[in-house]
């Protein structure tokens, strides 16, 4: 990956940036810089979401990618947003109070570091929203 995708990435997971066709009323995450649906007739344009959504799958992880092995287990999950847009991320809670539909807002937390290129990743966690 290049350091310029690197950090576009990055500024993406910090702020949970987004776009949202004003044609169709869609929103997507990660972005996207085309409407899948009204395509060239799609007015893209730029969308920070606040990040309320809700578990709607999750998987306990026992035995992690390089970087990771110190925070075993930990819970990887889909998150719906509330504008609809589907994310998978790490949610920080115990891994027996998770469950199905419960609501979760995002924090920025320390997500790994990168191995041997030495990168600490940032980005977004999501937490219990109560
Ligand atoms: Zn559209």
């Amino acid at each position: 990956m290049s350091v310029a995708r690197f950090w576009r990435k990055q500024v993406q997971r910090y702020n949970l940036v987004g776009t949202h066709c004003k044609s169709c009323d869609e929103y997507f995450y990660p972005p996207r810089n085309m409407c899948p649906t009204c395509r060239r007739n799609g007015k893209i344009e730029s969308y920070k979401f606040n990040g309320d959504g809700e578990v709607i799958s999750f998987t306990v992880i026992r035995t992690a990618a390089v970087g990771f092995e110190h925070q075993t287990p930990y819970i990887l999950a889909i998150v719906q947003l509330k504008e609809g847009p589907k994310l998978t991320t790490q949610i920080s809670c115990g891994i027996d109070e998770i469950y199905l539909g419960m609501k979760v807002k995002p924090v920025f937390r320390k997500l790994g570091d990168g191995g041997e290129k030495g990168m600490i990743y940032y980005g977004t966690k999501f937490i219990a929203a109560e």
